[in-house]
């Protein structure tokens, strides 16, 4: 029997996965000789063998790798004929220029968490228990190849016992970079709001545990932040958490113990667990059962709870059902109102001492804050609505080459993205972009994803807004490395993030529905509901919704209110007396009001949606008034009878979307003493038909049936659920957005796909 020696490559998620072992342990299940390594582009392999035992192996790697891993491609070939002595795993090489992807941060697997709870297990209840299949990743890694020098872990020495693990290939534990035990590893206190050192390890949990139950606030150092912690079932506890983090009404998010606690406060269902279980252990939004034993400001005017499980030893331990002891928590971003989550003790204890009560603190340090991941459920699948911890950074692959570029980013829900070969690396959730702290950490993301991908752009993507801070970062980039720029219509982007994660090729038209809160247009107004025909290369507008007033700009965004008055100004409808709006602003507020509105001051036009939403929210009493972004528009949805299926009228003259019927009759109905529940269904019902209408005129006129869907509004799952049952039903094919949100989470992604094609050479 000949032997023959063979080279491979892997590239793809192949590292901090339990690659190398998978591969030795294949290796000599079929006699081969050779080794392994990691390099800076993946994995390489020699193998020597007999033919037949070396095509076994190649043909078992994709089949049999780890859970975690992703094979995006395997390459082999033939070389000159070597002896090896038995099969090596080799040190890691690098060369300065290659790359891979990184592994997202993985939710403790169901061996760790059965060792955390095995009173024989060394690391019986530690709570940095970790192992191959799991555990910190992104947030640990400060530069590759992934090696434990260059990550957070680099502090803490293994002791023998974990570094025969960690030696070991047979072991569970082999090269897993965060291995630790609670001889050698990070460990856990508990310090009170003035600093004070309060308890350790075991005796710190058992203490926080205490003080959640107490109805106390606890700010607790997690796997990408701090979290701020209290008991979800107690109001006064919540209230105080609102009240300290000048957070009024916006939805806290939860995390039980196990799917069974969570099962008796949110209709889950298979698919649902199965997302609640997965490594990424998103929260998901699931509609919340009647009558929920939970604290009723956790999610005021929400149909939906927002729940997670833990995903850390440690929240495993806080959690552990016991009587006497909260079995939900309220786990909501450790920070103060918009800034990003702290992420280092010092920076926790200055500027979360006015809110938390006490500080669990660990001394693993966190490289990269990450915030959790936030997840919808469109048809049994994940529906993003923030990516972040367990998806970034993970790519998004693309089918075709592009040229490495950088996108900025929009204002609100920044994300920033770099590509690279067939990658577009879209960061994790940055944040709103409206104070310095946040401007730090976006540069600071840029910086990290370009060194850690080793990524050069040549060239930089932005909005059309000339205000946003991200915008004049790239103005600022672009000039200093003279790099040329490519500028991106805010819904263009919308587009073509929607169309490219649907597998469509940069070059191919569809049809946008892009209904969005703010957009700048070309035209210098405000867009927001519009009809996009195009593609990555270029787009026009069809359609839009009929420009409003937009007084006072803010104002009317904080205010429904006013955006209720503009809209039935537009229209040419008296303020009577009787409507909600009308009522909600004093005599002196709609005199300046209405004086502005005929001046014309300071008082853009939109053709917003999310506009049109908060006007129609208004009109029904609902809110005259919000605290947060999309409130108006959430409580809307949230109040749609599901059972009623009447719509209502409006017309499309030219290039506008009339929408005078529908107010005309939206206003008798009221009068009529049909119910807010009744009208907000119609009102939805109206859209989805209007989307309908929109796309029967757009394949007449160009014979396009592709029809993407994007845009903040598209998180309505109402109206979502609604428009792509008849979209469908009339012969499209609705493109939803599957793993970018359909919120401005994916225009970074959008631009550098727009970006990458301008600059691409070889366009089709
Ligand atoms: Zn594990
Ligand atoms: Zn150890
Ligand atoms: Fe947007």
């Amino acid at each position: 029997m000949d032997a023959i020696s063979r080279h491979i490559h892997i590239n793809g998620i192949v590292q901090g996965v339990g690659f190398r072992p998978f591969i030795f342990n294949l290796a000599l299940e079929h006699q081969l000789a050779g080794w392994v390594c990691n390099s800076a582009s993946g994995v390489d392999i020699e193998v020597t063998g007999a033919a037949s035992d070396l095509t076994a192996f190649i043909k078992a790697i994709p089949v049999q790798a780890p859970p975690l891993a992703q094979i995006d491609s395997l390459e082999d070939h033939a070389i000159t004929l070597q002896f090896f002595e038995g099969f090596k795993i080799v040190p890691s090489q690098d060369q300065a220029t290659d790359f891979i992807p990184v592994s997202p941060d993985v939710a403790i697997c169901d061996q760790c968490r059965e060792e955390l709870f095995d009173p024989a297990d060394r690391r019986y209840r530690y709570p940095f228990i970790n192992c191959t299949n799991c555990g910190p990743r992104f947030t640990i890694i400060k530069e590759i190849p992934y090696d434990r020098p260059k990550t957070t872990m680099a502090g803490f020495e293994m002791c023998p016992n974990c570094r025969a693990e960690y030696e070991n290939p047979r072991d569970r534990r082999f090269h897993a970079q965060p291995v630790a035990c609670p001889v050698c590893g990070p460990q856990v206190w508990l310090e009170d709001a003035q600093g004070r050192h309060l308890a350790d390890r075991e005796d710190a949990i058992q203490a926080a545990r205490k003080r959640l139950a107490e109805g106390k606030i606890l700010a607790i150092k997690g796997l990408g932040g701090f979290h701020l912690a209290c008991d979800a079932g107690n109001p006064a506890a919540v209230a105080a958490l609102r009240e300290r983090k000048h957070r009024p009404d916006k939805p806290f998010a939860l995390m039980a113990f196990d799917l069974p606690i969570i099962r008796s406060y949110v209709r889950a269902g298979e698919p649902a667990e199965a997302l609640l279980r997965s490594p990424q252990a998103p929260i998901v939004l699931l509609p919340k059962v009647e009558n929920a034993a939970l604290a009723p400001n956790i999610a005021p005017g929400q149909s939906r709870l927002g729940f997670m499980l833990p995903y850390t030893p440690l929240h495993l331990l806080l959690l552990e059902p016991e009587p006497g002891y909260p079995e939900v928590f309220v786990m909501t971003s450790g920070n103060r109102s918009e800034e990003p989550i702290l992420h280092t003790n010092e920076a926790a204890r200055e500027k979360l001492a006015g809110i938390a009560d006490a500080f669990l603190m660990h001394d693993r340090p966190i490289d990269q804050r990450v915030d959790d991941s936030v997840v919808a459920l469109f048809q049994d699948h994940a529906y993003p609505v923030r990516r972040a911890r367990g998806y970034a950074p993970n790519p998004i692959r693309l089918h075709r080459q592009v040229p490495q570029v950088l996108a900025v980013g929009p204002q609100m829900k920044n994300t920033i993205c770099l590509t690279r070969e067939k990658y577009a690396f879209l960061s994790h959730y940055i944040g709103e972009m409206e104070n310095w702290e946040t401007l730090q950490d976006f540069k600071a993301a840029i910086a990290h994803y370009q060194s850690l991908f080793r990524i050069r752009p040549e060239g930089i993507a932005h909005d059309l807004h000339p205000d946003y801070l991200s915008t004049q970062y790239a103005l600022e980039q672009a000039e200093s490395e003279s790099l040329p720029l490519i500028g991106v219509q805010h819904h263009h982007a919308h587009l073509a993030a929607v169309a490219v994660e649907n597998g469509l090729p940069p070059e191919e038209q569809v049809a946008g529905l892009i209904f969005d809160g703010t957009g700048y247009g070309p035209d210098g107004t405000i867009w927001g509901g519009e009809v996009l025909i195009g593609s990555c290369a270029s787009f026009t507008r069809a359609y839009h919704l009929q420009p409003l007033p937009l007084p006072g700009g803010e104002a009317a965004i904080r205010k429904p209110a006013r955006m209720a008055l503009s809209l039935l100004w537009a229209l040419g409808v008296p303020w009577e007396a009787d409507l909600a709006p009308v009522q909600a602003l004093s005599q002196i507020e709609r005199a300046a009001l209405s004086h502005q509105l005929a001046q014309g001051i300071n008082t853009p036009q939109t053709s917003s949606m999310g506009r049109l939403f908060d006007a129609v929210s208004a009109l029904l009493g609902m809110r005259q008034e919000v605290t947060y972004e999309g409130q108006a528009a959430i409580e809307l949805e949230a109040l749609a009878d599901p059972g009623e299926v009447g719509y209502y009228s409006w017309q499309i003259e030219g290039e506008e979307i009339r929408i005078a019927p529908m107010v005309t009759e939206i206003l008798s109905n009221i009068r009529e003493g049909l119910t807010p529940a009744t009208l907000s269904a119609r009102f939805h019902n109206t859209l989805a038909r209007i989307s309908l209408d929109l796309a029967e005129r757009v394949r007449r006129e160009t014979g396009i049936e592709k029809i993407a869907l994007s845009g903040g509004v598209w998180q309505n799952l109402r109206l979502l659920e609604t428009t792509t049952d008849l979209l469908r039903k009339h012969g499209f094919q609705p493109l939803t957005h599957q793993q970018t949100p359909p919120n401005d989470g994916c225009v970074a992604f959008g631009q550098a796909m727009i970006a990458a094609y301008r600059l691409s050479p070889h366009k089709e």
